[in-house]
């Protein structure tokens, strides 16, 4: 198979674009996506700090490559990564081996927060005390407090996640069978901040996970391919199923997911930005009720009775 677009050999079929393509326009496919949702979410931006969310997977060290490829050059805008560890031993130490070594290479400063330190918990931890509730649950509520704190102490304008087309579809899908419209609003890519809230964005929103790996692979990449020991309960991945069956027997239903959001958020907010959070009573953080999600599964952990053998 050649390349649409030149006669080397093809390295990754397009169907929802009817094209096939090689590796160097396949890499500069991907920049340009990515250049031009940079620009559609976060316009004008000059001057600042920037952070990126990096976990030393795939995706986030693509992220951060690029990122670092367009906003470097501007002299008034700085970078920095941001890495969390909720302590999940056997995985997170050699991804963050990953991050470090992707940082130090670009020469971006690179601040990791731990869960431990921070929460005064793990998620290794919990997952033993709570064997009822998915670790990803609170883990991923934690996470984003975690980068969320971190990124307004940095002073950053915004946080740029790693997320690809296949994630956001996926997410997009698992709020759309909740009928949870008001979460639709919330997930990223967000198009403000509050003063207690770094809008989190996603420039690699229109490039599905493969052509983010065969990039990162391409470009040389140091990250990681572990996978996280308490993924396998997350409901993700049956959304992650669906979504890839749908794709196949209708190329373009991941962005038609997309644009369908777009369009529910903007109807129900009149346009203008989505429903910004409140704040959470018990630690000032951004929160939909009274206390934040985070704050919640804090309180239960704490109150949690390790089972025989656990703790
Ligand atoms: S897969 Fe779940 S438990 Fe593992 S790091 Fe991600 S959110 Fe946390
Ligand atoms: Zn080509
Ligand atoms: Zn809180």
């Amino acid at each position: 198979m050649r390349c649409s677009r030149c006669a080397a050999p093809a390295v990754v079929d397009q169907p929802y674009r009817g094209a096939h393509v090689c590796a160097d326009h396949l890499a500069a496919s991907v920049e340009e996506r990515f250049r031009r949702e940079l620009r559609r979410q976060l316009p004008g931006f000059g001057r600042g700090t920037i952070a990126v969310a990096l976990s030393g997977g795939k995706d986030s060290a693509v992220a951060l490559f690029l990122a670092h490829r367009v906003l470097a050059p501007r002299p008034r805008v700085r970078l920095v990564a941001i890495s969390v560890d909720e302590g999940i031993a056997g995985y997170r130490p050699r991804t963050l081996r990953a991050a470090a070594k992707l940082t130090d290479s670009l020469g971006v400063d690179h601040v990791i927060v731990r869960s431990h330190t921070e929460l005064g918990t793990t998620t290794d931890r919990t997952a033993r005390l709570t064997q009822g509730t998915p670790p990803c649950s609170y883990c991923g509520v934690w996470r984003r407090r975690l980068l969320n704190r971190t990124a307004l102490a940095e002073g950053a304008a915004a946080m740029i996640l790693g997320f690809n087309l296949d994630d956001l579809a996926q997410t997009v899908l698992m709020n759309l069978v909740r009928g949870d419209i008001d979460q639709l609003g919330r997930m990223a890519p967000h198009r403000g901040g509050r003063a207690e809230f770094v809008p989190r964005i996603a420039p690699l929103a229109q490039v599905p996970e493969r052509e983010v790996f065969l990039y990162a692979l391409a470009a040389g990449l140091p990250f990681d391919h572990a996978e996280c020991p308490h993924a396998s309960r997350a409901l993700r991945n049956r959304f992650r199923e669906i979504v890839w069956e749908l794709e196949s027997a209708q190329p373009g239903t991941r962005q038609a997911l997309l644009k369908a959001r777009d369009r529910i958020v903007d109807g129900s907010t009149g346009g203008a930005t989505e429903r910004a959070p409140g704040r959470c009573g018990s630690c000032g953080g951004p929160a939909a009720g009274t206390i934040c999600r985070a704050c919640e599964f804090l309180r239960s952990a704490a109150t949690a009775t390790p089972l025989p053998g656990t703790a």
